[in-house]
């Protein structure tokens, strides 16, 4: 875990309008403000409207804070009407991009093909994808929690190499504790982040290249519970919606994590 650099991204959703986007990073960048900021990386994943004016905040006022966006084109340019491509992220100072959010997945039918193309993209043009994967309720009362992440690892990944696996960031999800104040605990997370996600790639790659990807635990962390998940082995950060919406808040979250 040493060599892993603990990583808390923020991701706002749809949330926030442009003022309050603004006021938002302010708070959380003046919050980290002072030594312990260096500990942990911090990233805010806002809507694509806010990116330039986040690009415009963190570059004037050399603040280190890295932003990213929570979805990107899978396709380079085009009629693709919608749709924001990952030079327009990277030209925007984007460092990573979330794939296969799940809620991407459930409203937007996307398939682990289409996330693992979004991921290879998001690498062509520099930035680090940050690879969703996580299990419905269905699927965890019948047990097939580590069966279910491990299938979408190896999707998800397809075609990268080792190198980039390196880089690359994967999130364990749980679909039913995502804004549902439904934690897993840590050993849940622990149990999802080594078998699922740390095992798999070890089996793919090799145990030095699983070794250096980071696995961050997502859904419903909040002051009071990160500690807990973070101690577990596997888990080197945490991927927040809610809490990351307060300043104080997610600044404390980078804090202990
Ligand atoms: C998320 O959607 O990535 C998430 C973890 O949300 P929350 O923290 O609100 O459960």
């Amino acid at each position: 875990q040493a060599e892993r650099k603990p990583l808390i991204a923020g991701n706002w959703k749809m949330n926030k309008n442009h003022f309050e986007a603004i006021k938002l990073v302010q708070e959380v960048a003046f919050a980290l403000k002072d030594a312990d900021y260096d500990r942990a990386e911090a990233v805010v994943l806002p809507p694509f409207t806010d990116l330039r004016s986040v690009q415009t905040l963190v570059d004037g006022d050399k603040l280190r804070l890295g932003y990213g966006a929570q979805d990107v084109s899978a396709h380079e340019q085009g009629a693709y009407t919608g749709e924001v491509s990952a030079a327009m992220l990277a030209k925007l100072g984007c460092s990573y991009v979330l794939v296969g959010h799940s809620e991407r997945r459930e409203y937007h039918a996307e398939d682990d093909a289409l996330v693992n193309a979004k991921a290879k993209v998001a690498f062509a043009h520099g930035i680090t994808p940050i690879l969703c994967v996580g299990e419905g309720l269905d699927v965890r009362k019948a047990g097939g929690q580590v069966a279910h992440a491990a299938a979408q690892v190896e999707a998800g990944v397809k075609g990268l190499t080792a190198e980039q696996v390196e880089k690359l960031v994967i999130a364990y999800e749980p679909v039913w504790a995502i804004g549902t104040g439904e934690v897993a605990t840590p050993a849940d997370a622990q149990e999802v982040c080594g078998q699922a996600v740390r095992e798999k790639l070890a089996e793919l790659y090799s145990a030095e290249t699983a070794a250096k990807t980071r696995i961050l635990y997502g859904g419903s962390v909040k002051p009071d519970n990160i500690a807990g998940i973070m101690a577990e082995q596997d888990v080197d950060g945490a991927l927040v919606g809610g809490a990351s919406l307060k300043g104080e808040d997610f600044a404390k979250l980078v804090r202990l994590g």
